[in-house]
């Protein structure tokens, strides 16, 4: 009888305890020791130090329902009896008393510090068993058995085949081990790629409405996945197959893909697919997954890679990543985080690669993956530096440029008093509509930016780039976003007290909505401006659509969206309207009045006065006041509904 050199009470509670959440991963642990010594065996082969044919090969997992075992069976090198003693009864838990010790309460540094390999199957085996022989000439088949204790058996037996057999004896608890279906899932989540072929019970075809057994074997990997193969022995086509092996449920073709290999520093191969990414929504239903030798780590990459290169799908394969992960572990390990930097340097580049060949075709693409580029360029400085140099801005003729090359263009037009260059922008060419008109008269460009991240990049780009300025074209009116002189605006000869008055009489006509705050004030604009418009200051219409994607920011999220009313003193019509209220009775009247009063208080009253004056006076103007108001609301795509229909009405009576 041999102990496993395991002085603590009892190893197994705290494999089971610790390892109860992912306990599924006992298969694959045992699958990659079968796969190790089925490598390990054609090595030999290869350098001559086993002779001869090395017949089957296949490792197979066999379930006897009625026994309840679960077999991995593989016909590699095997072990002798001094192996087994070596390997699983010494080796497995050597200091493993310290560290469990030493780590009680943190089941994710166990998990991530050792492998536990062979000794997960205790998470759902009452009893394991090994029958071995090895490839060695005259070894001696070895017969191991323990039931989750310190204490294990072993002696000689009898075996014909070379390799091993583990059985496990399935606990009562995890008697859906013992399921068909489930290993099959299990098999096809951990095995699918593989370098060796891993057999399930038989190939099964559909005749005649049945489901009937075929003799051949049901092989479930494929042992040489496209990453494992050199690029310039795939074609187009067979990166296209990959994808869909990948993610069989995917109907999308990919956009383009970057095949990894690397050999220095570290150990990478890999694929890695540009979708199509539509909306935030579906970005995280197919993920890229982690291989370490083929074998499937976890395809919970966030923390692992730079988060917007979870947006990506594909497969990373290497050997320095530790196989027996914990995301926590992960991150930590240094190679992780040279691989990741890695991949975004390799991402950028085949990115700027495919700018500077193909300017068209990467334009073509653009709309499908600038959420990506937009996402690594906010998040990650490294590929911002890269990025900036193809990232691409869409003007309303459908034109593309990068921000340096738009820049070149407006410069010389689109260049205010102050130095500042305007990057005018609309999120609605529809809504936005008549501000365009204007802007274009005036020979100004106009971008397009209506993806989700566009507000972010802009505030970037400011950032990072003084004098620079994205102004939506209906913050203002076209005049003020982009100022040539100072005094452009000023010259209009009412007086406060008129303008306050007209400011008041608009007031009294505003909808009802809580949602909606409007600032009104009176400002001499320009003639062929609309008479009355609303304009949305720039900076806070920002800040809350910002919001809606940030944490921390839900002040802003909260706010009423603001407006400025503008009542344009320097159209006809207000014109008109000023000239109603300042005619000469109503004059006349407050100047009596004032005439009274000589003092200051006075004067006060006396303005007050005749801000309620020119109310009054404009009161039978309502009609007109309603109505300038609504075509206002419906220049900016605001006029819905009830007072809609109102607007029409009203406009018919007028007609
Ligand atoms: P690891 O695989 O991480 O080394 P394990 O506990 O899974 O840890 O296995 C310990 C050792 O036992 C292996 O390194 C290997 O030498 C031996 N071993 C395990 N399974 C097999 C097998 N199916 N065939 C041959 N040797 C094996």
């Amino acid at each position: 009888m041999a102990t496993i050199k395991v002085t603590s009470e009892n190893i197994f509670p705290v494999i089971k305890k610790f390892l109860y959440s992912d306990h599924e991963i006992f298969l694959r642990e045992l699958i990659s020791n079968a796969v190790d010594a089925t490598q390990k065996l054609k090595t030999l082969s290869r350098s001559g130090d086993v002779k001869g044919d090395l017949g089957d090969v296949r490792v197979r997992v066999l379930i006897d329902k009625k026994k309840k075992t679960l077999t991995v069976q593989d016909h590699g090198i095997g072990m002798t009896a001094e192996e087994v003693d070596k390997y699983i009864n010494q080796i497995a838990f050597s200091g493993a008393e310290e560290f469990v010790n030493k780590y009680k309460d943190q089941a994710e540094a166990i998990i991530g510090h050792f492998g536990l390999g062979f000794y997960s199957a205790f998470m759902v085996a009452d009893k394991v068993e090994i029958f071995s022989l090895s490839y060695k000439d005259d070894s001696k088949a070895v017969h191991w058995s323990c039931s989750g204790d310190t204490e294990v058996e072993m002696e000689d037996t009898i075996k014909s085949e070379r390799g091993t057999d583990i059985v496990l004896h399935i606990n009562k608890e995890f008697e859906q081990y013992l399921e068909d279906a489930t290993i099959e899932g299990l098999l096809k989540k951990y095995c699918k790629f593989l370098p060796v072929e891993i057999a399930f019970g038989k190939k099964k075809e559909w005749k005649d409405g049945k489901e009937v057994e075929l003799d051949e074997e049901n092989i479930i990997n494929n042992v040489a996945p496209a990453w494992t193969k050199k690029p310039a022995d795939l074609k187009e086509e067979d990166y296209k197959t990959f994808y869909h092996e990948l993610y069989p449920t995917l109907m999308d073709e990919p956009l383009f893909h970057i095949h990894l290999n690397v050999d220095y520093p570290f150990n990478l191969t890999g694929i890695l697919y540009f979708p199509k990414i539509k909306s935030n929504l579906d970005v995280h239903r197919n993920k890229i997954q982690l291989y370490c030798n083929q074998v499937f780590v976890t395809d919970e990459v966030e923390n692992i890679v730079p988060e917007y290169l979870t947006l990506l799908h594909g497969v990373i394969d290497s050997p320095d990543i530790p196989l027996n992960v914990s995301r926590s572990y992960l991150q930590s390990d240094n190679n992780v985080k040279k691989i990741s930097s890695h991949i975004t340097k390799k991402v950028a580049d085949k990115l700027a690669e495919m700018y500077k060949t193909d300017k068209a075709d990467f334009e073509k693409k653009w709309d499908d993956i600038k959420m990506f580029i937009q996402f690594g360029m906010l998040t990650d400085e490294k590929f911002y530096e890269k990025a900036v140099d193809f990232a691409l801005l869409k003007n309303l003729d459908g034109e593309y440029y990068t921000q340096k090359d738009y820049i070149e263009k407006i410069k010389a037009n689109q260049t205010d008093k102050d130095g500042n260059i305007v990057v005018l922008y609309t999120q609605d060419k529809d809504q936005n509509y008549t501000y365009i008109e204007r802007a274009k008269q005036k020979g100004y460009d106009i971008l397009e930016m209506t993806g989700e991240l566009d507000v972010h990049q802009m505030s970037q780009a400011e950032q990072k780039q003084e004098k620079l300025r994205f102004v939506r074209v209906d913050s203002d009116v076209i005049e003020n976003i982009i100022k040539k002189n100072d005094n452009d605006n000023a010259n209009d000869n009412y007086t406060t007290e008129q303008k306050e008055g007209m400011r008041k009489a608009f007031e009294g006509v505003l909808p009802e909505n809580s949602k909606l705050n409007y600032f009104v004030n009176c400002e001499a604009t320009a003639e062929d401006a609309l008479p009355v418009f609303l304009t949305q200051n720039e900076f806070m219409r920002r800040m809350k659509e910002m919001s809606a994607h940030q944490q921390g920011m839900s002040f802003y999220g909260q706010m009423p969206d603001q407006y400025n009313l503008v009542i344009n003193t320097a159209h006809p019509l207000i014109k008109e309207l000023m000239d109603k209220m300042t005619s000469e009775t109503v004059m006349e009247e407050v100047k009596k009045n004032a005439s009274g009063h000589s003092d200051k208080e006075n004067a006060n009253e006396d303005a007050k006065e005749m801000v309620e004056k020119t109310v009054w006076t404009l009161k039978d103007q309502d009609e007109r006041l309603k109505q300038l108001l609504d075509i206002a609301l419906l220049a900016s795509g605001q006029l819905k509904g009830e007072a809609l229909a109102n607007f029409v009405n009203r406009s018919v009576s007028l007609l």
